[in-house]
């Protein structure tokens, strides 16, 4: 579903990304681990283009999104049909204040997709109700605790129908007791069959959700593989030392 081959990403004379290469396939949980600075959210802001790589080839559903150090030919127009198939949930959940929960969730379907403001209210109140919180429609996001408006930004990502969800430490920010709520809607999701992409330090949550682990250092991929593979029998010193540090 997602190919990755060479992106390179400078930010004035420094590169921050050296030429990653990474394929994620449709239905696959992807958990991307990696010291901080590493570059994995560049590297996520990269793959819908909210950052503009500075070379590489990014693919995504067969269409080729970037190209050698240039927006590829695509039209504006498919770009951003691209970007809503490809959701994000950031650490800050980035709601907006003066909307409900509901209109929060409508409006990128509504605005974007032309969608039927009544449709997409019937949709919206579903996907509250997949992540529990179908009696908070009409609350405003400041009523809400921090891992509730994290599982609203998930629910309206989810609007989108996107085809893939990029996750930036979706729970970072929270107190430590709201974490769960999150990681278990997360959890849920991947058992539906969605294909995700998630920067994490949740160790545990990854060894448990994740099909593929790649560790990132120094704008990097250092190695991939399974859970059991890389907090198991890591082969690389660098990550042998960072899993000493968080595990
Ligand atoms: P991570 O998410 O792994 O902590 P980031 O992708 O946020 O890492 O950052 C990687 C490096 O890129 C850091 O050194 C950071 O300072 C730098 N960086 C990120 N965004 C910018 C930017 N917009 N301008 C300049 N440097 C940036
Ligand atoms: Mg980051």
């Amino acid at each position: 579903m997602i190919r990755v081959e060479g992106l390179r990403k400078s930010f004035g004379h420094s590169e921050i990304l050296t030429g990653i290469d990474l394929q994620v396939a449709q239905g696959e949980v992807v958990c991307i681990i990696g010291p901080s600075g590493s570059g994995k959210s560049t590297f996520l802001r990269c793959l819908n283009l909210l950052e503009m790589p500075t070379d590489g080839d990014i693919r995504i559903l067969e269409n080729h999104i970037f190209s050698g150090g240039r927006k590829s030919r695509l039209h504006d127009k498919s770009l951003r049909r691209i970007r809503t198939q490809v959701g994000m949930v950031f650490q800050q959940f980035n709601l907006w204040p003066h909307k409900t929960v509901l209109q929060n969730i409508i409006e990128a379907p509504v605005k974007v997709h032309r969608e039927d403001k009544r449709k997409a209210f019937a949709n919206a109140e579903k996907l509250l109700a997949k992540v529990g919180l179908s009696d908070k429609g009409n609350a405003y996001p400041i009523s809400l605790s921090g891992g509730q408006q994290q599982r609203v930004a998930i629910a309206r990502a989810l609007a989108m129908n996107p085809q893939v969800i990029l996750f930036d430490e979706p729970t970072s920010a929270l107190d430590p007791e709201l974490v769960g709520e999150v990681l278990r809607v997360m959890k849920e999701l991947a058992s539906e069959g969605m294909t995700m992409i998630i920067v994490t330090h949740e160790m545990g949550f990854a060894r448990d959700v994740a099909d593929r682990i790649v560790f990132m250092d120094n704008g990097n991929v250092v190695e991939q593989g399974s859970p059991d593979e890389l907090f198991k029998q890591p082969k690389s010193e660098r990550l042998q030392q960072f899993l000493s540090k968080v595990l």
